[in-house]
C-alpha cells in the first residue's frame, strides 16, 4: 500500500508514483526509466503541472521522455503543455480525435483558448450544450467550476503520438500496458496497467469520495471497462480522483453505475419523461458525496437518452 497519505506525490513502488490531487481534484502519476519521467495525465491548469513537475524534479530525476494521457477531459490535460516542450504527448487516437472536435480540426501546441464553451466543452462533453438548456441555472456552477484565474486561458497540448486498442512500455524491471477498452467514461479512456507491480492506474474509469461525472459517458462501455479492471491482477489502484484503493472500491463504483442504469431504465419502463426521471431516480448510498447534487440530473439524462435511443 501507499507509504504515505493525503494529497501530492505518493510512492506507491519503487519507480512509480501517483501525485493524488488536493480535495479530490484529478491525480497523475510517473513512471521512472533511464531516460527520465513517463508522465501520467497533466493535471487541471499550468500552475498545478508546474507543482507536479517540480516534486517529480526533487527527487533528482529532471528529464521527460513521454507525457501519457488517460483522457482528453481538460482537469487531466489543461497542464499537457507544463511538460510538451520535453516530450512527446501519447494517447488513444480517439483522445486526438476529441481534441480536435472540442478546439479545432487544426489544434496544435501552444494554441490558446479563453472562451467559456470551449474550455467546458473540454471539460464535460462537446455535448454539454445539448445536455443544459442555455437558459437553465445548472450553468451558474459549471461556469463557477471554471471560473478562476488558473483556468483562463487554456494552453493546448493536443498528443503528438497515438495508438489503437494498447500501447506497452518495455522497461527493464515492469511493463507498462496502456489498454482502451471501448467508450466508458467519456471515450479514449485508457488504463495504465503494471502487472508486475499489481498496479492499475484507471483514469476517470474510478471516482473516489466525489460522485463521477457520465454527462459524456457509456454507462454500459464503463461498467464493462470496469469489469475488465476486476479480471486483472492488482491490488492497487489509482482512480482519476481521490485516494489509490483496492478492488472491492472498484466493485462497489460497477455497482452504483448498475443500479444508476437500472434506476433509468426502471422510469423508463414505467413510461416516465426525461424530467421525470431526473426527479425520480435516487442513488441513496451516493447522495451525500460531492458533486452528487450537481452532476446527478445530466447524468440521468445522458443515460435516458442513451436507453431511449435504442
Ligand atoms: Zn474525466
Amino acid at each position: 500500500m501507499p507509504r504515505d497519505s493525503g494529497a501530492g506525490l505518493i510512492t506507491l513502488a519503487e519507480g512509480v508514483h501517483a501525485f493524488i490531487g488536493e480535495g479530490g481534484d484529478s491525480n497523475a502519476g510517473a513512471f521512472l526509466t533511464p531516460e527520465g519521467w513517463i508522465v501520467l495525465d497533466a493535471q487541471q491548469h499550468v500552475p498545478l503541472a508546474e507543482k507536479f513537475r517540480a516534486a517529480l524534479e526533487a527527487t533528482g530525476e529532471r528529464s521527460f521522455s513521454c507525457l501519457a494521457l488517460t483522457h482528453y477531459h481538460l482537469d487531466h490535460s489543461a497542464g499537457s503543455s507544463v511538460f510538451a516542450s520535453d516530450a512527446p504527448v501519447l494517447a488513444h487516437e480517439i483522445t486526438l480525435e476529441k481534441f480536435r472536435e472540442v478546439l479545432g480540426p487544426d489544434v496544435k501546441r501552444g494554441d490558446s483558448f479563453t472562451d467559456f464553451e470551449t474550455k467546458a466543452a473540454c471539460m464535460f462533453g462537446p455535448n454539454i450544450t445539448e445536455l443544459i438548456p442555455a437558459e437553465d441555472p445548472a450553468w451558474e456552477w459549471f461556469r463557477g467550476r471554471l471560473g478562476s484565474s488558473e483556468y483562463a486561458t487554456y494552453i493546448a497540448a493536443p498528443p503528438t503520438q497515438t495508438f489503437a486498442d494498447s500501447f506497452t512500455f518495455h522497461l527493464d524491471r515492469r511493463t507498462i500496458a496502456l489498454e482502451y477498452g471501448g467508450p466508458a467514461h467519456c471515450d479514449g479512456d485508457v488504463i495504465a496497467y503494471l502487472p508486475e507491480d499489481g498496479i492499475v492506474f484507471v483514469g476517470d474509469l474510478l471516482f473516489v469520495g466525489r460522485f463521477p461525472w457520465l454527462g459524456d459517458g457509456d454507462v454500459d462501455g464503463w461498467i464493462s471497462a470496469l469489469n475488465h479492471v476486476l479480471a486483472l491482477n492488482v491490488e492497487q489502484v489509482i482512480p482519476g480522483h481521490g485516494k489509490p484503493v483496492g478492488v472491492k472500491e472498484v466493485a462497489d463504483f460497477r455497482d452504483m453505475l448498475a443500479a444508476l442504469k437500472e434506476g433509468v431504465a426502471d422510469a423508463l419502463g414505467a413510461g416516465m419523461s426525461e424530467d421525470e426521471a431526473v426527479a425520480r431516480v435516487r442513488l441513496a448510498d451516493y447522495e451525500h458525496l460531492p458533486r452528487y447534487p450537481e452532476w446527478m440530473p445530466w447524468n440521468v439524462r445522458n443515460v435516458y437518452r442513451a436507453l431511449s435511443a435504442r
